[in-house]
């Protein structure tokens, strides 16, 4: 279409640039890199003033033009945002100048919802353009699949099959997959999280399903991406009280797509003073801003907050790219990124599991609110930060800190701390008497063979 598109380059710099959409339906590069924007767009001083009398869904569209003003007609970009963004995005202030922003009350209560709502309508747009149909397959350790199969739920030309391990999630998270029906399949593997993502890598190579045209929704995806940098937008615009004040924000990390939303609003112009990249016990990214050295954790560490028990994030190797390096799929640096840049707009902190439950009990002390772990290992991140920082500063800056789940996800654990449950929102209420569907396999790869090719034949 128009000929300012952003074109986007794979962070293995030896496959061809490609537009947007083509990009958010390949997932992954040809060489196995990441794709990313050649060009970040900016925004003036004044495109950004204007955000603060903005409602949500037109904050997202004014960010979200920028990328794809030349890819998508304006009109249909809007449509999509008031589409995907029809649910609270609460900001608590929970003392002078710190807030806490909630982004857990989409349809399956977690962040996910924002990247996986704005993908579906995005690749249903681009799928319907060329008359194609798709089939998603994903995997999930729980939330992922829960927010891919409600976000595609009832997508024409897209069917979403979803494989989870049959013992290793909650009920909640289970139910949230398999009482939707329609074009959503979900699939119990007798096994673990590991052997349903070896399963799916194993189809996306089998040349033998390729007319079956299997596409990835997972974090890697550029266009998870563009729509996680519109939160930070959102919250600095409600908080700056019309100034253009700096703000820090702490991020609970796991794959790092969530940050890199946050990096690519700070390059397009959104004042941030700096970024606390939380981690739970998995601490391979605070070490590297400690030592410069990036040694990823295998087997990764099982921590109750579940959601970031990653080893080794995909999305390093796209910071590293950002800032003139590159990174090779199994964690190694094979170009110096700007060492000093990085740790200059990053401070890292790893917070225990016995920390993360502290921080639970210590802020329902505080402040009679309960938060979920996620959210507690970024809160727990930003203390650490002011106890190390703020002695030395003579400025209050602003804080936000990022909740990235319902506490009600994870009740049995929070009953555990607190003794008390928290509220269950009617989007988990409503489906714990509805009857679940799903198929049970083998964690075995002929099965999920014929699975698919068999769901193939009934599709079309
Ligand atoms: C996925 C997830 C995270 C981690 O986000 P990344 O983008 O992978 O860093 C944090 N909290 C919750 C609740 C999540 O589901």
């Amino acid at each position: 279409m128009g000929k300012n598109s952003i074109k986007y380059y794979s962070t293995n710099r030896e496959a061809p640039k490609v537009s947007f959409g083509e990009a958010l339906l390949k997932g992954l590069a040809p060489d196995g890199g990441l794709y990313m924007p050649d060009i970040i767009p900016s925004l003036n001083k004044a495109d950004i003033e204007n955000l603060f009398s903005l409602d949500y869904p037109h904050v997202a569209y004014r960010i979200l033009n920028s990328f794809l003003s030349g890819e998508i007609e304006s009109d249909k970009l809007l449509e999509l945002c008031l589409d995907a963004y029809n649910f609270d995005i609460p900001i608590e202030k929970i003392f002078d100048r710190t807030y806490i922003l909630r982004l857990d009350q989409g349809p399956t209560l977690s962040f996910k919802d924002f990247a996986a709502r704005m993908m579906a309508r995005l690749m249903s747009y681009y799928i319907s353009i060329e008359n194609r149909h798709f089939t998603i397959l994903t995997a999930t350790s729980g939330d992922t699949g829960s927010a891919v199969a409600n976000a595609f739920y009832g997508i024409e030309n897209i069917d979403v099959i979803v494989l989870f391990p049959a013992e290793e999630i909650t009920d909640y998270q289970r139910k949230q997959m398999t009482t939707l029906n329609k074009n959503i399949n979900a699939v119990a593997i007798n096994g673990k999280f590991d052997d349903c993502q070896r399963l799916v890598k194993k189809a996306f190579l089998d040349q033998s399903l390729s007319e079956c045209c299997l596409s990835s929704a997972n974090s890697i995806n550029v266009g998870r991406l563009l729509p996680q940098s519109v939160y930070y937008f959102y919250s600095w615009s409600r908080i700056a009280a019309n100034t253009d004040e700096a703000v820090i924000f702490s991020v609970p990390s796991g794959n790092y797509g969530n940050l890199m939303g946050g990096i690519l609003a700070r390059n397009m112009g959104l004042p941030v003073k700096k970024f606390i990249i939380s981690a739970n016990e998995n601490d391979e990214v605070p070490k590297y801003l400690q030592s410069g050295i990036y040694n990823i954790i295998d087997p990764s560490i099982n921590c109750i907050s579940s959601a970031m028990n990653v080893g080794h994030p995909s999305n390093m190797a796209r910071i590293i790219a950002l800032y003139g390096g590159m990174m090779n799929r199994e964690g190694e640096i094979k170009e110096r990124p700007d060492f000093n840049g990085i740790i200059k707009d990053f401070a890292g902190y790893s917070i225990t599991d016995e920390e993360t439950r502290e921080t639970i009990a210590a802020f329902y002390e505080n402040y009679e609110r309960i938060i979920e772990p996620h959210g507690a290992v970024a809160w727990r991140g930003m203390e650490m930060f002011r106890e190390e920082y703020e002695s030395f500063e003579t400025d209050s800056p602003l804080y936000v800190s990022l909740e990235t789940a319902h506490p009600s996800k994870f009740r049995e654990e929070i009953v555990k701390i607190l003794g008390i449950s928290p509220d269950i929102p009617v989007q988990l209420s409503r489906i714990e008497n509805i009857e679940e569907n799903y198929t049970e396999l083998e964690n075995d790869y002929s099965e999920l063979r014929n699975f698919i090719l068999k769901h193939k034949n009934n599709t079309r």
